[in-house]
C-alpha cells in the first residue's frame, strides 16, 4: 500500500539507522520531505539522504540528542522556518543498555530512560501546539514487544517502552479533538544493529516466541507507520499495534 504523503512534512528521529532509516525511506517514498534526525552518525545519515535524494525526495539532517528539550526545540524550528509545516512526527529514536537488575548502573536506568521517554515527551510536545493550530497531524511513537511483556536485563528500557504506551494514551486523548492522532508501534524482534548485539544463542531462545518463525525487517515497522500517518488511519488513534510476528499476542 503506499499512502500519499505530498506537501507534507515528517521529522523522524534516529533515522540514520536501522528502523528509523526504513521509516524515512518509506514516508520519502510515499511523497513526505523528510527532516531526518540522529545522534552523531553523519555519515549514515548522509548515506539515507542520498538514497533518499537519488528517488527524488527532500531531506534535511537535523542532528541532536531527544534527551535534550532545547535542542529538540531549535531543531523543530529550524525545520518550520524552513519548509512551513510539521505534519507527521516519528518518535523512533532509542538506544539500549541491558544488564540484570543487580547490576545495572543507575547512569545505565537514566540513559535510557533520557532517550527513550523523555525523547518522546520533548519532540512530542515541541510540535504540538503547531499541530494543534494547524488542525492536524501524525505522531507516532516507537515502543516495543518488551514494553508489553518485560524482558530480562531490560528494566530500564522495559520502563521506558512501557511509559510510551501510556504517554501514547494520554496525549491522543488531549489532540484528538484537533484532528492530530498519536500511535505507537511495538515491534518484536528486529533486525538492525541494536539486535545484532544479541548473541546467536539469546536469538535462537526468541525466535522460538515467534509464531511467524522470522525475525522482523525494518521495512515489516515502515510499512505500519506508514498506514498510521496516512489519511486512511485519520480515526485510529491511542492504539498499540503489535509488529512482531506474534510474538506479544
Ligand atoms: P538502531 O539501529 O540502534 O538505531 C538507533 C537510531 O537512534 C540511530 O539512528 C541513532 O543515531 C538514533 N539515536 C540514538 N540515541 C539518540 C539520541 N539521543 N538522539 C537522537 N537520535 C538518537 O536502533 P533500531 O533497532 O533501529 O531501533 C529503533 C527504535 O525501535 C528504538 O526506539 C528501539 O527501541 C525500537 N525497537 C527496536 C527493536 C529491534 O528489535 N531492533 C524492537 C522493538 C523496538 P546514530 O546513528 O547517530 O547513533
Amino acid at each position: 500500500m503506499s499512502s500519499n504523503l505530498s506537501g507534507k512534512v515528517a521529522f523522524v528521529t534516529g533515522g540514520s539507522r536501522g528502523i528509523g532509516r526504513a521509516i524515512a525511506i518509506r514516508l520519502a517514498e510515499d511523497g513526505a520531505r523528510i527532516a531526518l534526525n540522529f545522534a552523531s552518525n553523519s555519515a549514515k545519515a548522509e548515506e539515507v539522504k542520498a538514497a533518499i535524494e537519488s528517488s527524488g525526495g527532500e531531506v534535511m539532517l537535523v542532528q541532536g540528542d531527544v534527551s535534550n528539550f532545547a535542542v529538540v526545540t531549535e531543531l523543530i524550528k529550524k525545520v518550520v522556518d524552513a519548509w512551513g509545516r510539521l505534519d507527521i512526527l516519528v518518535n523512533n529514536a532509542g538506544i539500549t543498555r541491558d544488564n540484570l537488575l543487580l547490576k545495572m548502573s543507575e547512569d545505565d536506568f537514566d540513559k535510557v530512560i533520557a532517550t527513550n521517554l523523555k525523547g518522546v515527551f520533548n519532540c512530542t510536545k515541541a510540535v504540538t501546539k503547531l499541530m494543534m493550530k494547524q488542525r492536524g497531524g501524525r505522531i507516532v511513537n516507537m515502543s516495543s514487544v518488551v514494553g508489553l511483556k518485560g524482558n530480562i536485563s531490560q528494566t530500564n528500557y522495559a520502563a521506558a517502552k512501557a511509559g510510551i504506551i501510556g504517554f501514547t494514551k494520554s496525549a491522543a486523548r488531549e489532540l484528538a479533538s484537533r484532528g492530530v492522532t498519536v500511535n505507537a508501534v511495538a515491534p518484536g524482534l528486529i533486525n538492525t544493529d541494536m539486535t545484532a548485539a544479541l548473541s546467536e544463542k539469546v536469538k535462537e531462545m526468541m525466535l522460538q516466541e515467534i509464531p511467524a518463525g522470522r525475525m522482523g525487517t525494518p521495512e515489516d515497522v515502515a510499512n505500519a507507520v506508514a498506514f498510521l500517518v496516512s489519511d486512511q488511519a485519520a480515526y485510529i488513534t491511542g492504539q498499540i499495534l503489535s509488529v512482531d510476528g506474534g510474538m506479544a499476542m
